[in-house]
């Protein structure tokens, strides 16, 4: 009898397929001791198969860099050979051979438990997350001490490809997943932000996770289908269910390839008109999915996750290196950086805690660090530094007062000083610009207009502002509506002030990769929309299709209403 299971959708489209079981090698290790005359030969043993499995990471690095895979795969095959050379790891498990004479398999295992503590105690969820490389590469090698080096099921002649249900996969087992029909997969164990899930998603493979038994509710060889969208797992479906999945699959699919064929299409209106698609981003580990999309360039990278969550600040050459590997492998292409964006849901581990009766009102983004001015001017000189690779623009969050602005900008003439006292270039025309994001100073917008050079609505603080809710509290998230009248009316009047002193404005939060606002926003006059890089594809679709000579007197009408009940009918119609 058919039934369904819900997990966490990390991998979009549709799988149906039969299921190969992947056993968990790690449960099944062995454990007793090796008699002394053979300790020795369990040395080798151990030594063998870490060449082996070294072996097996290279071949994977060269199928990654022959461009078989997305690029990250290659940096996680190097942080897998990089753990097999680290002596906590193998170095370690021969001790454990040698001292207490445990076999190969039992010391692997009691080191990797020992690591994977240490990593928990880490408080950086990406650190912390790093931990399943260490649990991957000790269930390669032991894959391959027990005789069962990885190997993948055999091609299927039915027309169903193979859905392969696992406790846990490693990305490099993903991989090899390309070659093999492998139409998609199912786990008990894993997150949307582990490796696995990130090759998953560059390779378009659909995938659940976190389904906690899965592996004990199936068997081999019997009908699965997954629905990477929703998170849904449907054991043993009947005919009719099949082929109701088989058409949404065949939908989707048309869709998908679809918008792949708009990665080098020029974002221009039916009517000419020119649109920049940019794209968010928190660090250069984001440029393999820019480029996937060939976005215009950054228009918003958040450089506060550079040491959110870490216990020391990176320092003016950590920082520099991180603009500059940005701006170098964007070739030219504008990329906006915003200065740090800290306090309230991003606080620092590196500050002491300091009582805050309201964080999203307290000392946050330019307010903490005009506070801390030596931090500041240590990122400001990283980031000219880094100007001359590039072009760079740089940009400052939650702005409200002409006095912050001032002191800004002095301290960026500052840093101008000191590195040319130093004889150290940087480009002296840099942008410098401002983010929009409080009520106040999207109605005092002449301050930044005569000061800066350009502005970037961050709708997500402006929504959360002018509508006094918090955008992280679930009790009032109801009330946190893009198309309340006054929201609407702060975002208009940004857009209209730079058409008419020639100050660029572009739009980079949430709104501007949502689809249900490209149409309003286009009326409204934007021209520069940045947003995460999943989402440019499909906001050029829209932007396709809009005339905006024909939305422009439809959406001042918009301007004008005072009811969101209407505004949202008409926001609805202007696809219509
Ligand atoms: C915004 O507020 O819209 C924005 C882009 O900044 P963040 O989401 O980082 O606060
Ligand atoms: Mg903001």
């Amino acid at each position: 009898m058919a039934f369904t299971i819900h997990g966490l959708p990390v991998s979009q489209g549709i799988a149906i397929g039969h299921v190969h079981l992947v056993s968990h090698a790690l449960l099944e290790v062995n454990h007793y001791h090796v008699a002394a005359r053979y300790i020795d030969e369990e040395v080798a043993r151990l030594e063998d198969a870490v060449a082996t499995v070294q072996g097996e990471l290279v071949g994977l690095k060269a199928a990654a860099t022959a461009g078989h895979a997305h690029s990250e795969v290659g940096a996680f095959v190097d942080l897998q050979t990089m753990m097999l050379a680290d002596p906590m790891l193998v170095d370690a498990a021969r001790t454990l051979i040698e001292d207490r004479r445990c076999n190969a398999e039992w010391a692997l295992v009691q080191q990797m438990e020992h690591l994977v503590e240490q990593f928990e105690q880490i408080e950086d969820p990406y650190l912390r997350e790093r931990k399943a490389d260490v649990v991957q590469v000790v269930e390669r090698i032991v894959k391959v001490l027990l005789g069962h080096p990885g190997h993948l099921p055999p091609k299927r002649r039915d027309g169903l490809g193979t859905v392969v249900v696992a406790h846990d996969l490693s990305p490099a087992d993903t991989i090899g997943f390309r070659d093999h029909n492998i139409a998609g997969f199912v786990t008990d164990v894993g997150g949307p932000t582990s490796h696995t899930a990130i090759v998953a998603r560059s390779l378009s493979i659909p995938a659940v996770v976190g389904l906690l038994h899965i592996r004990h509710l199936v068997e081999e060889d019997e009908v699965i289908i997954i629905d990477g969208s929703r998170g849904v797992v449907i054991v043993g479906p009947d005919p009719q269910i099949i082929e109701e999945y088989r058409l949404r699959r065949a939908e989707l699919e048309l869709e998908r390839s679809k918008l792949n064929r708009l990665k080098d299409t020029r974002a221009t209106t039916l009517d000419g008109e020119e649109v920049m698609l940019l794209a968010n981003i928190e660090g250069p580990k984001d440029i393999g999915q820019i480029r996937a999309v060939n976005a215009d360039g950054v228009g918003l990278y958040r450089t506060e996750f550079l040491f959110i969550g870490r216990d020391t600040l990176p320092d003016e050459d950590e920082q520099y290196e991180a603009y500059r590997d940005v701006l170098t492998a964007m070739a030219g292409k504008p990329v906006t950086i915003r200065t740090f964006d800290v306090g309230a849901d991003k606080a620092l581990n590196t500050t002491e805690a300091r009582f805050e009766p309201n964080p999203a009102l307290g000392l946050r983004a330019v307010r903490y660090s005009l506070a801390e001015p030596q931090m500041f001017l240590t990122q400001l000189r990283a980031l000219l530094r880094a100007s001359v690779h590039g072009q760079l623009k740089i940009m400052v969050p939650m702005l409200a007062h002409a006095t912050e602005i001032d002191q800004t900008l002095r301290l960026i003439d500052k840093a101008r000083a000191e590195l040319r006292s130093e004889h150290v270039r940087f480009d002296e025309s840099i942008e410098i610009g401002a983010m929009i994001e409080v009520p106040a100073a999207a109605l005092a917008l002449g301050m930044f207009i005569r000061r800066l050079s350009f502005l970037s609505i961050g709708t997500n603080d402006l929504i959360q502002y002018t509508l006094a809710i918090d955008r992280s509290d679930e009790a009032v998230v109801h009330l946190y509506d893009p198309l309340h009248p006054a929201v609407l009316k702060l975002i208009g009047g940004t857009i209209q002030a730079g058409a008419r002193f020639g100050m660029p404005v572009s739009v980079c939060g949430e709104m501007a990769g949502d689809p249900a606002y490209t149409l309003l926003l286009l009326g409204m006059g934007l021209r520069q929309f940045s947003m995460h890089p999943a989402n440019i594809l499909e906001i050029k679709q829209q932007v396709l299709r809009a005339d905006v000579g024909e939305l422009a007197p439809r959406v001042q009408r918009i301007l004008r209403m005072d009811e969101q009940a209407k505004v949202r009918e008409a926001v609805l119609r202007l696809a219509g």
